[in-house]
């Protein structure tokens, strides 16, 4: 009798414990905005919820202020796709085929990512976000890869975002390799920029074979981002990528319990 008791008070003080625990983390998601209206793709909301994290839009704003409050709603970020960053945030004039840039977006963006390191939370960049982690840490951007780059693939496919085409190479013995495999993966590809000179604290972990970069990490796996699109393959049901969201929930958790 002695030992139930025992028992159920063990039990009474662990189930509380494990319920909060188990509580899954919170994401937040950057947006975009048209007019007045800021949206942020179902396929990145999916992807988050699939990988068993709460995902939050957080609406775009330039103020400090806002931006950390924000912050401290969230256990991890996820920099989401878009427009052209503002050639004038890493030291370079703007080439005749520079597209859309939003500076409000590119302020929003860069202070998110910024306060986010400094705070330790735990950040995926897809697309515009793989270039902005990078610049926002010290690093530039290859401003359209066709006029740029001789011998570049077609790194703007015409099909579906459910399709893988071009191959990557990731690098053995990385975050990426973990997460997707140590081998040529076939990936989606909607960009004509991209990270150029690479921040010193990211190491590069895969690249296409026109040796454009496609996916970058710090060594402790807290920051990293993809130039392709892992959410328009998990969106469509295709779980090799679901791992690289994973990862993100993953850390959010770890940031969460040590707030
Ligand atoms: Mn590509």
């Amino acid at each position: 009798m002695k030992r139930f008791f025992f028992a159920a008070a063990v039990l009474m003080l662990l189930v509380p414990l494990g319920v909060s625990a188990q509580q899954k983390p919170v994401i937040g998601v950057s947006c975009s905005i048209d007019g007045s209206t800021v949206e942020a793709g179902m396929t990145y909301i999916v992807s988050v919820r699939k990988a068993g994290g709460i995902p939050f839009i957080i609406p775009l704003t330039t103020s400090e202020a806002e931006i950390d409050e924000y912050l401290d709603k969230i256990d991890g970020l996820l920099m989401t796709g878009g427009e052209d960053v503002s050639p004038l945030l890493f030291g370079q004039e703007p080439s005749p085929f520079l597209g859309t840039v939003v500076p409000e977006r590119d302020t929003y963006d860069l202070t998110l990512i910024r306060k986010a390191v400094l705070k330790g939370i735990p950040i995926l960049g897809i697309c515009r976000g793989i270039q902005c982690l990078n610049i926002a840490m010290g690093g530039d951007l290859i401003q359209d890869i066709p006029s740029e780059v001789p011998d570049a693939i077609q790194h703007r496919q015409t099909g579906p975002r459910s399709y893988g085409s071009h191959t990557i190479t990731i690098e053995k013995g990385s975050l990426m390799a973990r997460l997707l495999g140590e081998k040529e993966v076939a990936v989606n590809s909607f960009h004509h920029q991209a990270c150029g000179k690479v921040a010193s604290c990211f190491k590069v972990t895969a690249k296409a074979p026109d040796g454009i970069i496609e996916a970058i990490e710090s060594p402790d796996g807290k920051f990293f981002g993809v130039q392709f699109h892992p959410e328009g393959f998990v969106y469509s049901g295709k779980k090799a990528f679901l791992p690289i969201f994973q990862h993100l929930v993953k850390m959010a958790g770890e940031y969460a319990a040590s707030k």
